[in-house]
């Protein structure tokens, strides 16, 4: 077992508490709490906080940024992980990413598309790949605009070696959670009309995840409330 001067202790305390928000917010929004799968964000934190919450049964991981998370991955490779790309993705990363990441949650343009499956191919792999939507106007921040969606989701899904997982977004700063995953739920619908199979809907971070499983979230993606508060800069 491992354990860093009571990290275990401290971490296992606030796996309890997200899982009770979990379970009240799967209650409240009348959900089974096994529609949700909790994916622990592990950027800036070290490769013994994944092995901790390995140890606690988490079994998804999030990482952001392929240079930290490839090492932490081959660092953690004999641990039964599914490990999760959340962070934009330059095209000159997809042969790394590859190499770990079983889903990638960040597909927003079409040359993303093409390197991934050129990458998945290659390694003989089959990635699960998500539509990011962004709910802003904002550039830089990733996503595809609601309307590109449906045509990205084509091209995932008619892709060799990636597999249409669903659709993933990120709540804009500053806006009621509720109303923007209320939207993302409506692109979610009308990319399983077209394909029944992609029912992943990745929303819900450390300060929104009930408004996210109120609105049909399948993932989350949990940092801040399972590690604790990250340096500034670092999304
Ligand atoms: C960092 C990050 C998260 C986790 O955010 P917390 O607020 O720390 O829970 C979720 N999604 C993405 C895309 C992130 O970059």
């Amino acid at each position: 077992m491992t354990d860093l001067g009571g990290r275990r202790e401290q971490v296992a305390a606030a796996l309890a508490s997200v899982e009770a928000r979990i379970a009240e917010a799967c209650r409240a929004a009348g959900r089974p709490r096994e529609e949700i799968t909790l994916i622990a964000v592990t950027k800036t934190y070290p490769a013994s906080d994944v092995r901790i919450l390995a140890e606690l049964g988490v079994r998804d991981i999030g990482e952001n940024r392929d240079q930290e998370a490839a090492p932490k991955a081959a660092e953690c490779a004999d641990l039964p992980l599914t490990w999760h790309f959340i962070g934009q993705l330059q095209t000159n990363k997809a042969r790394s990413v590859v190499g770990y990441a079983d889903v990638v949650h960040s597909v927003d343009r079409d040359r993303l598309v093409a390197a991934l499956s050129r990458e998945a191919v290659r390694a003989e792999r089959e990635i699960t790949c998500l539509v990011q939507v962004a709910l802003d106007d904002t550039p830089g921040r990733g996503g595809a605009r609601p309307a590109d969606v449906p045509a990205l989701a084509d091209a995932v899904a008619r892709a060799e070696g990636l597999r249409l997982g669903g659709v993933m977004a990120v709540a804009p700063l500053g806006e009621d959670p509720a109303k923007a995953f209320a939207r993302l739920a409506e692109v979610a619908r009308a990319v399983r009309a077209d394909h029944p199979e992609a029912t992943i809907v990745s929303a819900g971070m450390s300060g929104d995840l009930a408004e996210a499983i109120a609105c049909g979230a399948t993932h989350l993606r949990i940092g801040t409330a399972l590690l604790g508060r990250r340096k500034p800069f670092v999304r």
